[in-house]
């Protein structure tokens, strides 16, 4: 694009909040096949809530609370911010000293009272061979089915189970409703949750099952946006950085959100609305078609 056109759009993105690192992404607009969302922090609030607290016997809830925060206390996670604000709301002290450790897309693990801590997702207990009951809890399953499990173990031992739900950030339908009438059609949903979770959120877009990936690894984002790329898609990912670098970098288009804290999604990402939610994403994408019909 002429520097003249690249000027004109970034006047009109930056009132919204849209920060743009080059030219070349306003340019990559007009040529996206696909849309690839991450889920958690995303399309939905990043303001999950803790639902219910279900410990093991022999523990309570407060103590796997206690726990539970402890070794969320330095985690950006939406997933760690909601057990800390449980934990504050039952006037329950959180330790503020301790060497967590996050695994992205898995979960954190901690040293507490002298004892090995993890706090996570099935799949990351299971990795750690923590010997999990089959269905932890399954009376409760159908109450919690397109809630976000997190496990805790304390010494190599399954103690309980937090729920936490999540829901569509406000903007989510509408921004999304908007770039179809821009007229790219194909949309995915890449998340490390899991799938009832995934495919409540994703059926509430009108994304269909057979574009819905769950349990995915950061890298798995990755891999999968190469995929499209080398069936010849030409990919627009958007995530909240938090364990999306890889996805965002891999991306011809990273769209990075709700990030005005996050240096990772502002190193890894060539846009960066710093708004939550989506709704300046269909700006930018017509503001990006309109610089390139400007050179064409
Ligand atoms: P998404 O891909 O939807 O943004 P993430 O990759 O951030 O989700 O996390 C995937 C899964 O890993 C979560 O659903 C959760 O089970 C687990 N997890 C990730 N980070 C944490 C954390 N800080 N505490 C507990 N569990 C976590
Ligand atoms: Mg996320």
């Amino acid at each position: 694009a002429t520097p003249s056109a690249v000027l004109a759009a970034i006047g009109p993105a930056a009132k919204r909040g849209i920060l743009i690192k080059s030219g070349k992404f306003l340019e990559v607009c007009k040529q996206i096949t696909i849309f690839v969302f991450d889920k958690t922090g995303t399309l939905t609030s990043g303001e999950m809530k803790v639902t219910s607290v279900i410990p093991e016997k022999g523990h309570t809830e407060e103590e796997i609370l206690t726990i539970a925060a402890s070794a969320e206390r330095s985690s950006p996670h939406p997933i760690a911010k909601s057990i800390r604000e449980e934990a504050r709301k039952r006037g329950i002290q959180i330790p503020q000293v301790g060497t967590a450790r996050h695994i992205p897309g898995k979960g954190v693990e901690d040293i507490w009272n002298g004892m090995p801590i993890l706090v996570g997702s099935r799949e990351f207990l299971e990795e750690r061979s923590v010997p999990l009951p089959k269905k932890p809890h399954s009376n409760q399953e159908p109450t919690h089915a397109n809630e976000t499990e997190v496990l805790v173990a304390q010494n190599n031992e399954y103690i309980g189970t937090l729920y936490i739900s999540d829901t569509l950030h406000t903007d989510t339908r509408e921004a999304v409703t908007s770039l179809k009438q821009i007229g790219v059609y194909k949309y995915a949903l890449v998340t490390g949750d899991h799938t009832n979770v995934a495919r409540s959120i994703a059926a509430e877009l009108h994304i269909p099952d057979d574009m819905t990936f769950s349990g995915l690894l950061p890298q798995d984002k990755e891999t999968y946006i190469a995929r499209l790329q080398e069936q010849g898609e030409v990919v627009c990912f958007i995530g909240d950085g938090t364990n999306d670098g890889p996805a965002l970098v891999r991306a011809d288009l990273g769209v990075g959100i709700g990030s005005r804290a996050n240096t990772l999604a502002l190193e890894s990402s060539g846009v960066i609305l710093m708004e939550k939610g989506l709704s300046a994403l269909p700006l930018f994408i017509r503001l990006g078609r309109k610089t390139s019909q400007t050179i064409a």
